[in-house]
């Protein structure tokens, strides 16, 4: 039988970090579901789409193919890489998000990916709403300065000029919309277990994480 961990919790907590980490301990495959949000939002940009405009934004997102080839998201055909990680995607991915039309056609998606493989995703409602049934649920988390740090050191070691405060802003804005949309919102599923990664560093959580996985 395939294997399916859920890796949610707020932005900037490690998940991707982590997951990544635990898919090649594992040999499993890493699918990061934001980048699929990011993805969308990034085609709403470029088509210059009214990001308020759900309507125009659910055509977009129907209109967009979503492939995940060796752990890299696929847009159209496309590989992408930074151009969804920038600021300006940042402050809208959330606004396109909470639409749930755009939620079900991602969450197809990943549901057919797990339902074949085995998997780590990481997200915001992978063990509360994609995979209820997931085998391990993890719920990470961590002071907003602790993120905020992470996130801007990440982003200044690419080369970004980004101010620190707008990093934890934007943090602290993406958690609320995220935490309070309607469908399918960011939430630790019951039955998740909760690592608080504030002063750890990346090895303590993977083992962390590790110690819970008997296989
Ligand atoms: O993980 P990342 O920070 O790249 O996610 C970007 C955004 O995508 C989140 O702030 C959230 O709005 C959305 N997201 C989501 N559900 C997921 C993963 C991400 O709504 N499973």
């Amino acid at each position: 039988k395939n294997l399916v961990i859920a890796v949610d919790g707020p932005a900037g907590a490690g998940k991707s970090t982590i997951a990544k980490i635990i898919a090649e301990k594992l040999n499993i495959n890493y699918i990061d579901t934001g980048a699929m949000y990011r993805a969308v939002t990034y085609k709403c940009l470029q088509n210059k789409i009214d990001i308020n405009n759900e309507n125009e934004v659910i055509k977009i997102a129907k209109d967009t193919q979503i492939d995940f080839k060796d752990n890299n998201i696929y847009m159209d055909g496309n590989l992408l890489q930074e151009e969804i990680r920038t600021m300006e995607v940042s402050n809208n991915v959330s606004n396109v998000a909470k639409i749930k039309d755009v939620r079900y056609l991602m969450v197809d998606v990943q549901r057919e990916i797990g339902e074949k493989n085995s998997v780590i995703l990481d997200g915001r409602d992978i063990g509360s709403y994609v995979f209820p049934n997931a085998d391990y649920k993890f719920f990470l988390v961590a002071t907003p300065e602790e993120r905020g740090n992470r996130r801007y050191k990440e982003l200044v070691n690419k080369g970004y000029e980004v101010k620190l405060d707008e990093i934890i802003n934007d943090i602290i804005k993406r958690d609320e919309i995220d935490s309070n949309r309607e469908f399918a919102p960011l939430v630790k599923a019951e039955d998740a277990i909760e690592i608080d990664t504030t002063g750890k560093d990346i090895n303590e959580v993977v083992e962390s994480v590790l110690s819970k996985i008997n296989l």
